[in-house]
């Protein structure tokens, strides 16, 4: 009896304490959600100059723990190149850590986290979100846009074979994501609809989702979410 009393209060507090991490202020971290390919990175770099927020995508942490041969990068490499999602307990310490850096004191932009709901109730017992911006493209857009993504080793500038071509003398260094191949693609589209999408209307029921077209050119997009950014002043 005392202990499920004692449930029940702790229970209202976490619930107290949930809605204060939904109430909006300047220092919280903005969320960009939405499928691989969507254009989260894209768009990560123009929102970060112009809120301040540090730009950090676990992907990008990811690929570097991989790189580097760390503990974190062995555990995570064969998740990754087979498109599926790292497990919640090796990412959320990730991002606590990051959280503790100096320059996360107003808020992260984060692209690429949470992308489950264990992820984001952790989030939301450590952090503010004052945004979640659902950039939404359609499957078979995803699929091409990913397949002919390109990279460029030598500055992380990021082309497409068809849409936005590297320039001839640096094509032949150009390289492929391991994971940027169709049955990868599909694969992590899955993981998409059954671990990630249903975080849409978690937010949604937390007042901070806001749905963008993202099936337009970078520069419609990226207007776009500097309208919502704009509001989140108000
Ligand atoms: P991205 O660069 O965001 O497309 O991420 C590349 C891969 O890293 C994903 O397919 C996952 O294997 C892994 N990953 C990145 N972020 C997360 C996350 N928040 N949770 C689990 N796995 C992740």
């Amino acid at each position: 009896m005392v202990t499920c009393g004692g449930s029940r209060t702790s229970l209202s507090l976490r619930f107290a304490y949930h809605s204060d991490h939904f109430r909006s202020t300047m220092s919280d971290s903005i969320v960009l959600f939405g499928p691989p390919g969507a254009g989260k990175g894209t768009q990560a770099s123009r929102i970060s100059s112009l809120t301040g927020k540090p730009q950090v995508s676990t992907g990008d942490m990811l690929r570097a723990a991989v790189a580097s041969g760390s503990e974190l990068g062995s555990e995570a490499k064969g998740y990754m190149e087979a498109g599926l999602l790292v497990p919640d307990e090796v990412i959320i310490g990730l991002i606590s850590e990051r959280l503790q850096e100096p320059d996360a004191v107003s808020g992260l932009l984060l692209d690429g986290y949470p992308r489950t709901i264990a992820q984001a109730e952790a989030l939301a017992e450590v952090e503010g979100v004052s945004a979640v911006i659902s950039i939404e493209v359609p499957d078979e857009a995803v699929v091409e846009r990913i397949v002919g993504r390109r990279m460029d080793p030598e500055t992380g500038m990021i082309y497409h074979i068809r849409f936005n071509p590297p320039p001839t003398e640096i094509s032949a260094r150009v390289v492929q994501r391991k994971d940027d191949t169709e049955d990868t693609v599909r694969n992590r589209l899955s993981a998409y609809y059954e671990q990630t999408a249903p975080l849409a209307d978690w937010y949604e029921q937390r007042g901070v989702l806001v749905r963008i077209d993202g099936n337009r050119s970078i520069e419609e997009v990226g207007s776009a979410i500097e309208v919502v950014i704009a509001s989140l002043g108000d």
